[in-house]
This record gives C-alpha cells, sequence and structure tokens, in this order.
C-alpha cells in the first residue's frame, strides 16, 4: 500500500492525560507523563498522596515509563486544574505544560550515566541473553559505533533538553499522545521499543535517528540529537497534513520513516543518503533487577556520568521489579523514603531503578522492599509478568486478569520445589504444530529452567491485549470460561486458573 491509498485513521487519538482524564469502568483514568522516567522523592510521594486522596490508591506503571491513576472521582471530571489531582501534580512539578502534557512521552536509558554495569551482580538471571539486562544483554552486544555494546553517552542532559524545547513548540501539541521519543544511551536499551523518533549513539559525537524501529540513516551530531527529535516530529505531522490523513505513530504510514526521514533531511540541511551500516537494534523484554555495581566504563576514553568508577565512593543502584506494575501508595512512599541517592527512575518495564544508594545500605534497603511486596530478586515469579487492566477497571474484559496473574504465581512453586498437582498437558509438540485449536501445549523454551531463561508472559482479559510488551512474549488471553495462552504460533486453551498456572510456567521453563 502506499501512501496514496493510506486512509488514515477515523479519530483523533485519545490518550488520557492528568488534564484529559478518561471515563473507565472503574471511574477517571488519569496518566502522568515522567519524562526519562525521572522522579524526585518528593514527587513520588505526591503522587501516592495524590492517588489516595483522589483515587483507588494505586499507582500504575506503564510501558513508556510514565504513571497513570485510576478511580478518580467526579469531583475531577476533566482533571480540572483548578483542584484535584491535576493540581496536585502541577503543584509537584509534574505537570508542566498543559498544552502539552500528553506528548511528552520519552523513554531514556534508566542506568544512564549510573554505571557500565561491568559488575552488575544478580540481574534478570532468568533472561535469555539477547533481551535483558545482564551479563550477555544489552551491555555485550555491539553495534557499528561500539563494537563491544554498552553506554556511550549519558542521555541525562537530552531528557530536560527535549522536554523543554518540545512543550515550547506550540505547533508540536497537535502531536497525537502515543507518538513516543527515545533517548538510548548506546547500550540498546530503548532504541528498540518502537519509539517514533529515536537516537542511538554510534559513537561518543553522533546519534543515529532511528524512526518508527528503521535506521534512516541520519546521522547527526550528539548536540543536534534533540533538533533532529524535533525535526522528525514537526515532519510527521507536514506528513499527514500534506496527505490529509490521520495517524496516531509513524509506523502507521506506509513509508513513514523514509518519508520523515526526507523531510527532516530537507529541515536540517542535511546532504541525500550517503552509505551506511546499520545499527543493530533488539527488544530487551526485561528490566533490570537486583544490585546494579559500580565499575563504570570500561571503555578508554569515553567520558560518562559514572557512579563510583575505579576509585570512586563505590555507590550502586538497586533495580526493583513490581509486580504488574501496581505500586500501592504505601510502596510509594516506601521507594521515596529508602532512595538516598535522591531520586527514583521508572523503567519502561514498569519497574523502578533507585540509583545512588551506598554499598552498605543496599542489602537494608532490598529487605525493606521486599517485605513491601517489591522484588529484588530476579529470580523472582514475578519477573516478568505483565497485565491488562482488566475486570473491574475495564468493561471489555472477560476476566480478573490481574487477580488471576498473581493467583497463578501463587499457585506456580518456587523452581527447586515440586511443581503443583494439577493435570499438566501430557505432551509437547512440534514448534508450529497447533495454530488455532486447543491441541498440545506450548512448547517450553529450550534449556530453561532456574537461572537461565525468563519468559515474559502477558496477562490480557480480551484479544486487545493491551500493554502487551513488545518482543518474544507468551500472551495468556482470557476466553470468557478460561484463557488461552499462545507464544510463536501455538496455542493451549485451558479451561480454569489452575490448568493455565501449569501452562503458564511450563512454557517458561518452571516446571
Ligand atoms: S486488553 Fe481488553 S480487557 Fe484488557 S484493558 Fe485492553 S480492552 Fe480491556
Amino acid at each position: 500500500m502506499s501512501i496514496a491509498d493510506f486512509s488514515g485513521r477515523s479519530r483523533l487519538d485519545a490518550c488520557p492525560g492528568a488534564l484529559q482524564v478518561h471515563a473507565a469502568a472503574d471511574g477517571g483514568l488519569a496518566r502522568v507523563r515522567v519524562p526519562g522516567g525521572r522522579l524526585t522523592p518528593s514527587q513520588l510521594r505526591e503522587l501516592a498522596d495524590a492517588a489516595s486522596a483522589y483515587g483507588g490508591g494505586v499507582i500504575e506503571l506503564t510501558s513508556r515509563a510514565n504513571v497513570q491513576v485510576r478511580g478518580l472521582g467526579p469531583e475531577n471530571p476533566d482533571g480540572g486544574a483548578g483542584g484535584g489531582f491535576a493540581a496536585r501534580m502541577a503543584g509537584a512539578g509534574l505537570l508542566p505544560s498543559a498544552t502539552h502534557e500528553r506528548i511528552r512521552n520519552i523513554l531514556a536509558s534508566p542506568l544512564t550515566g549510573l554505571t557500565g554495569l561491568a559488575e552488575l551482580t544478580g540481574l534478570v538471571g532468568r533472561a535469555g541473553p539477547t533481551d535483558a539486562y545482564g551479563p550477555g544483554g544489552a551491555e555485550h552486544r555491539g553495534h557499528p559505533g561500539r563494537p563491544g555494546g554498552g553506554p556511550i553517552v549519558d542521555v541525562t542532559p537530552l531528557i530536560g533538553e527535549l522536554d523543554r524545547r518540545l512543550c515550547a513548540r506550540p505547533a508540536l501539541a497537535a502531536l497525537p499522545g502515543r507518538f513516543m521519543f527515545a533517548l538510548d544511551d548506546g547500550r540498546g536499551d530503548v532504541a528498540g521499543l518502537g519509539a517514533d523518533a529515536g537516537i542511538l549513539p554510534t559513537g561518543p559525537d553522533e546519534v543515529a535517528l532511528i524512526l518508527a524501529g528503521t535506521d534512516t540513516g541520519l546521522r547527526v551530531p550528539l548536540d543536534g540529537a534533540v533538533t533532529a527529535l524535533l525535526a522528525a516530529a514537526g515532519a510527521f505531522l507536514d506528513e499527514l497534513t500534506t496527505r490529509d490523513v490521520t495517524a496516531w505513530r509513524i509506523a502507521e504510514l506506509p513509508d513513514g520513516p523514509s518519508l520523515i526521514a526526507a523531510r527532516v533531511r530537507t529541515a536540517l540541511g542535511i546532504p541525500g543518503t550517503a552509505p551506511f551500516e546499520p545499527v543493530s537494534l533488539r527488544v530487551v523484554t526485561l528490566g533490570p533487577v537486583g544490585v546494579i555495581g559500580s565499575a563504570g566504563m570500561t571503555e578508554p576514553g569515553v567520558e560518562v556520568g559514572v557512579e563510583g568508577g575505579e576509585g570512586g565512593d563505590a555507590r550502586v543502584a538497586l533495580g526493583v521489579a513490581v509486580p504488574l506494575g501496581r505500586l500501592t501508595s504505601a510502596s510509594a512512599r516506601l521507594l521515596a523514603d529508602v532512595a538516598s541517592g535522591g531520586e527514583i527512575r521508572l523503567t519502561p518495564w514498569r519497574g523502578v531503578v533507585l540509583p545512588g544508594l551506598e554499598r552498605a545500605e543496599v542489602a537494608g534497603t532490598a529487605a525493606r522492599l521486599e517485605a513491601a511486596g517489591l522484588v529484588v530478586d530476579p529470580a523472582s515469579l514475578w519477573v516478568g509478568v505483565t497485565a491488562c487492566t482488566g475486570r473491574p477497571g475495564c468493561a471489555k474484559s472477560l476476566a480478573d486478569v490481574q487477580a488471576d496473574a498473581a493467583t497463578a504465581i501463587g499457585l506456580t512453586p518456587p523452581p527447586s520445589l515440586p511443581p503443583p498437582s494439577v493435570a499438566l498437558p501430557s505432551t509437547v509438540p512440534p514448534s508450529g504444530s497447533d495454530s488455532s485449536g486447543s491441541g498440545p501445549p506450548v512448547a517450553p523454551p529450550s534449556g530453561s529452567g532456574p537461572g537461565t531463561d525468563t519468559l515474559p508472559v502477558h496477562w490480557a482479559g480480551c484479544a486487545r491485549r493491551c500493554g502487551r510488551p513488545r518482543g518474544r512474549v507468551a500472551d495468556v488471553v482470557a476466553t470468557g470460561d478460561g484463557y488461552r495462552l499462545e507464544l510463536d504460533g501455538t496455542g493451549l486453551t485451558c479451561s480454569g486458573i489452575e490448568e493455565t498456572a501449569a501452562a503458564v510456567a511450563a512454557a517458561r521453563g518452571e516446571l
């Protein structure tokens, strides 16, 4: 299909914001953008207090490192800035622009400027080598700019610059609320997460412009990265206007990346396409969980804001998984209390990184978080488990998927214990043997088991599968009288939660 044949969407997107509250089945839903996932402890406390005062007392973490609060009452019909939740967010500095609030979707490498991960300890031990942090993970995957992989620049300054300049351009307020930017520091952790416009450094002074997951061949200086990203956003709007179509993402436009890249070249005066070696992009499906050490950068001559590098003060960071991405107000306050480094970083994997912790305090901090139901053990069964809203928050849902996902975790024994007395499907089919019926089960990954691989699992209340992570994921979709587990084109219909839990555990290699 060419762009000439593309008729576009029939309506503008209706992504919620703090001011533009969505009417969900369980009340108002407000979403607060958090560029780079960066929060101060006082901002997180204010979020916790406002979530309790105006909503259901839970802060949901999103796959864009934003947060949302459900169950807002009728006193917030439009999140009115004159009072209520939105005013609290504005007071906390989390709503700097009423006109641009929904488009401040900015992912950034959550560990940027902290460490080269050379001493990374205990991170997502059950993750596969191509889709998670940890040895063999992102930091070891190379691309043309950095054969050894790993961070190249600290993108922290770019977060604020992009946010400020984005909000300063009135025309860009017309961007859809789904439009997303990504600032990858070179380790390749967020560049492959499907942002509309992102950067991936190819060296200390140059970045590749990535549009809708495509390396366009555009290379710009690091200090021109924000200009290029804003040019791409403007070019997207211009393309929609020229074609008189509606779209929410660059990927929805046929030939979208090349069309936008051509406009960016013209806008920035970059001459025509030169031969280039495309950067490698991958989908990181699991975030950092556990203690992140402080060895710092290992590549000579590369300056990154390192915490406690060689001879430094040996501060560490702590990766925290949040079960189903749901932070209670109490847990959020605890995170704020233990964030002695003065910062909380939300991750696109619905988790949190606490940078700047003293090595001596990290064990006690981890124990307090675990006691509150948060996860710092990379071997936890919670790691990699996500769910959509489900009942009662979504009227379309066929099940309370979050409760069922939690029940399934409870039914699944730790890997060292015997499996539950659930009738497991008896055989494992050849790959691709069943794509439609209720036939043989999904094959567990080869070589899986405790400490080796974790397969992400997403529970959904209907076939829309909202919030599904990118990449290879096992889908658990409600059918009305059970669930259907789908993976790699194979499927298994399960009649109850126990059967579903067993099938999921088998697929993840936990039995
Ligand atoms: S996947 Fe279906 S049930 Fe779940 S939140 Fe989306 S629409 Fe609702």
